[in-house]
């Protein structure tokens, strides 16, 4: 049933068998999960191992060769015909493990991104998994969390909640528990005017509330519209992308060039079934069919090593975005600094002085600890602590005064609420109070001290005087300039309790302030200092005030003069032209709300940079798109911000965002290592076989050889250089230019060692012809009429040394300007571990005879493999020698 909004909270509790100060028991809610299911909603379906083959044979390349197979086929060469059968299967397994491998891998970082749900379970809040909440359960929310799933609400404050995923409705709706749907409606509420209710997936912007679970999973109002639920994002990389453009420009030259050779074959009066083959090689040989499966997993495998370094990947894109990045802009708190908030100094009834010489016994310091503890809504005992750090250190401080929190709420009831946001940097609570009612408020000083007309001191208030002023500003002064975070302190009093914001927190009554250390992480000063080098600048963006960001900034080494500092106040007097023309000197925002961070993304663009921007706040999501690579915080971060980002930090940390830079600068060069080592290695394909035609030469390679070596021998080493070790130096260059071509600088290198594998390839068949028919003459280099084992023998040498310099090749990709000697050869076992499965695997081709007559290779002497090994160290000495060179 779908109508809990027209029944009352407590014909809802006892409905669903729960209790809403104790929730469930565990017990029972592992019993409802059983019952009930997981709470998720059943995105598309999976493909079908049907759809996954078919997805793979649906490929201009894999109908070349079936065609291929057919003609070998109808004209009774049925060994070739078979064995391009056997390699379209095998590479078509290849392909499909290759991709649901990718595939799980990415499946597995959406699973570590869902949003988590607190639960009360066996009267204690939980934090558990949404997936696993249950009919009953009670729930807890604030802004920016999603919703779990669709809950009866039993209590709102102030509580907003954006329906937009459900109704279409961007504007946020004002929820209310106590609403009451006259009977005579109660059937025809629409969604969106059931104020006592909360949908699954909206998401609250505002306030708190807590909700009992009524429906799960695929029962909730957005599991039945599933329509709605296919809503995939492009995952398609940049890189990705150029690289399909290059597969379909090469395709095109393929077509080309088979034409060309069948004409000159035409007329040189060529087999025309020979012809045909021969094309079909040159086909195979000049689209990079291996390319994109290479890519999508080298990239799989990318994001999952960067998970142990927490971070996780949200959008696939962002890994080669961060290999641009200039720019790193980071949120002080929490990401610069730990979190760990410890109050040390306070201000009051004009006493500066150190937390533990606070005087209970004031009235005034009585009421300023009073105040950090009723105006919070974090959680502390010895045991456990939840909320925001700021809060939970006014909590400790407080609980060192003996002021629990549970005991001073119990005596000055909650009335109501104000809750913080980083526009106002204020918030505000109510309470009882003996006979009044007090609002309590908390916040930045900047912005509460110019709220404040009187001042409590000496026991009194009395009127807050200019000297009052100076002596306040100059105390938090003190406390900024020691790198403290400052928090201010007022009051009100009122004899009713039905009050607004506006009234709360205007004409207040000043009390106090308390200065908070939160230390700097020990190593994000180095990673600065490596982002330096590498390039990249490190921003400070602060909600915090000036002085305490600079002195941390400094400390850092973010900034190192006033002048690179710059508030929100002073953001809003430029334009966004002026701000871009200044923005390369300044280092520091302090006392930005979130709309100031677009403006920040916005003008840096401007100027050409690549912007990284982290956020945790709801309103922080509209800078993190906005950003080339928006990260989300993963602990303190809501599910708005990492919903908007594209990339979570686990830890939280500013290094993790530097290390994910330097993987995603290692990943885009691992893929190109792959990339350019398997289109140098098509092109050396090409140029044997083209000169061999031109030169009116038998032809040396014949299709099932350019086959395997393609699909077979050339996979492994590829997806090894995919996956090489960290070339140490990545941090030392600058970062890539976005525009810059996968292929710059690299055309010389592809050019020279297509023609170095496809002449050593050409050496190979001319010898090998020589040697089997002991033709010493050196001209003419290929006899025009050869015998057919003759032919058989310099072919087979033409597939081996092909594919033997190919895997030696291989090698020369790990760096283009270290010596793989000084690298290592064996630093990449994988690579190592490729070539030597490759040489096994030709060896076995040419010397099981059952292999050999499919493949059609003739047996080799120890002199002819003597000669092999020899031509194919060729490209490694080559490009050793071209190494040398550039170093000098
Ligand atoms: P940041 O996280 O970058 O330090 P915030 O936006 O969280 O910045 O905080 C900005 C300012 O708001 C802080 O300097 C502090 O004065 C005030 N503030 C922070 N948290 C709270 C809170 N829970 N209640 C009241 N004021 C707060
Ligand atoms: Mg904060």
């Amino acid at each position: 049933m779908s109508n809990w909004y027209s029944k009352t909270k407590t014909q809802t509790l006892r409905e669903l068998e729960t209790n809403e100060q104790q929730g469930l028991s565990e017990e029972i809610a592992k019993a409802r999960l059983k019952k009930y299911g997981k709470n998720e909603l059943v995105m598309k379906k999976k493909r079908t191992l049907g759809q996954r083959i078919f997805a793979q044979i649906n490929d201009i390349l894999v109908y070349v060769l079936l065609i291929a197979a057919l003609i070998s086929a109808f004209v009774g060469e049925w060994a070739d015909a078979s064995i391009i059968a056997v390699v379209v299967v095998l590479n078509a397994v290849i392909g499909i493990i290759q991709e649901s491998k990718a595939e799980q891998a990415l499946e597995a970082l959406k699973k570590m991104a869902t949003p988590k749900a607190i639960v009360k379970r066996d009267s204690e809040l939980k934090e558990i998994p949404s997936e696993n909440v249950v009919p009953g359960d009670i729930v807890l929310l604030d802004a920016g969390r999603y919703i779990p799933c669709d809950l009866r609400l039993l209590e709102a404050a102030n509580l907003k909640i954006e329906e937009s995923a459900l109704t279409g409705e961007s504007v946020p709706v004002d929820k209310d528990a106590a609403y009451n749907p006259s009977k005579k409606n109660c059937e025809k509420v629409p969604i969106g005017d059931q104020k006592n209710m909360a949908f699954m997936s909206t998401l609250v912007t505002y306030g708190r509330g807590v909700g009992v679970a009524t429906q799960t999973g695929m029962h909730s109002q957005i599991g039945k519209i599933a329509t709605l639920l296919h809503q995939a994002d492009d995952e398609t990389t940049p890189l990705q992308k150029s690289l399909a453009q290059v597969g379909k420009y090469l395709g095109f030259v393929s077509v080309a060039i088979c034409i060309i050779m069948f004409f000159i074959g035409f007329f040189q009066g060529r087999d025309t079934l020979e012809m045909f083959m021969t094309a079909i090689s040159l086909a195979v040989a000049a689209i990079p069919e291996g390319l994109p499966a290479i890519v999508s997993i080298v990239l799989a495998i990318g994001v999952q090593r960067m998970i142990k370094q927490n971070v996780i990947i949200r959008k696939l894109p962002a890994v080669e975005a961060l290999g641009s990045v200039t720019i790193i802009c980071s949120d002080k708190t929490g990401t610069l600094t730990q979190n760990k908030m410890t109050v040390t100094n306070f201000y009051s009834d004009c006493t500066y002085d150190a937390l533990e010489n606070l005087n209970v016994n004031n009235d005034v310091q009585r009421l300023l600890l009073e105040n950090m503890v009723l105006c919070n809504d974090a959680s502390y005992n010895s045991e456990s602590q939840t909320g925001d750090p700021t809060e939970i250190a006014l909590l400790v401080a407080g609980a060192a005064f003996d002021l629990q929190k549970d005991v001073l709420e119990k005596k000055h009831k909650r009335l109501s609420e104000f809750p913080f946001d980083s526009n106002r940097k204020m918030m505000s609570t109510l309470h009882e109070y003996e006979d009044s009612y007090f609002s309590m408020t908390k916040g930045a000083i900047d912005r509460l001290l110019p709220r404040c007309k009187h001042i409590f001191k000496d026991g009194i208030v009395q009127p807050l005087t200019e000297s009052d002023k100076n002596e306040i500003v100059a105390a938090a002064q003190t406390m900024s300039t020691e790198a403290l975070r400052v928090l201010s302190f007022a009051f009100k009093q009122y004899d009713n309790e039905h009050i607004n914001i506006y009234e709360a927190e205007e004409n207040l009554i000043f009390i106090g302030l308390v200065g908070m250390i939160d230390p700097p992480r020990l190593e994000v000063k180095a990673a600065i200092k490596e982002c330096k080098k590498a390039g990249i600048r490190t921003v400070m963006i602060t909600g915090d005030h000036k002085d305490t960001a600079f002195a941390i900034a400094k400390e850092l080494g973010i900034a190192k003069k006033e002048s690179e500092v710059i508030v929100g106040t002073q953001l809003d007097n430029l334009s966004d032209e002026q701000l871009a023309n200044e923005i390369n000197h300044l280092n520091v925002f302090a006392r930005v709300s979130p709309e100031h961070k677009v403006k920040i993304v916005k003008a840096l663009r401007a100027k050409g940079n690549i912007v990284s921007m982290t956020g945790d706040g709801v309103n922080d999501a509209p800078s993190l798109k906005q950003a080339d690579v928006g990260v989300a915080m993963g602990i303190t971060g809501t599910d708005v911000a990492k919903g908007a980002a594209d990339m979570v930090l686990t830890d939280d940390n500013f290094s993790s965002i530097v290390k994910a830079v330097e993987e995603g600068r290692n990943i885009y060069h691992n893929i190109k290592k792959s990339i350019l080592f398997l289109l140098s290695c098509n092109f050396g394909e090409i140029i044997a076989l083209f000169l061999a035609i031109l030169l009116g030469w038998a032809t040396p390679l014949r299709p099932i050889h350019i086959l395997w070596v393609n699909l077979i021998t050339d996979t492994l080493p590829a997806l090894s250089l995919g996956v090489d070790p960290e070339d140490p130096d990545v941090m030392k260059e600058k970062p890539r230019r976005v525009k810059e071509s996968l292929f710059s600088g690299s055309i010389p290198f592809l050019i020279l060692n297509g023609i170095i594998i496809g002449l050593i390839t050409l050496i190979a068949f001319i010898v090998g012809a020589k040697l089997y028919t002991g033709d010493t003459n050196l001209f003419p280099l290929f006899p025009s009429k050869i015998a057919e084992d003759a032919l058989l023998h310099a072919q087979t040498m033409a597939f081996v040394t092909l594919s033997f310099s190919q895997l030696v090749h291989s090698f020369n990709l790990r760096s283009r300007t270290k010596s793989i000697f000084s690298i290592g050869i064996f630093t990449n076992k994988y690579l190592v571990f490729s070539l030597l499965i490759g040489v096994c695997i030709q060896v076995c081709i040419i010397s099981i005879p059952p292999l050999a007559s499919i493949f059609g290779v003739h047996t080799l002497t120890v002199k002819d493999w003597g000669f092999v090994l020899l031509l194919s160290i060729v490209p490694l000495l080559i490009n050793e020698i071209i190494k040398i060179l550039k170093r000098q």
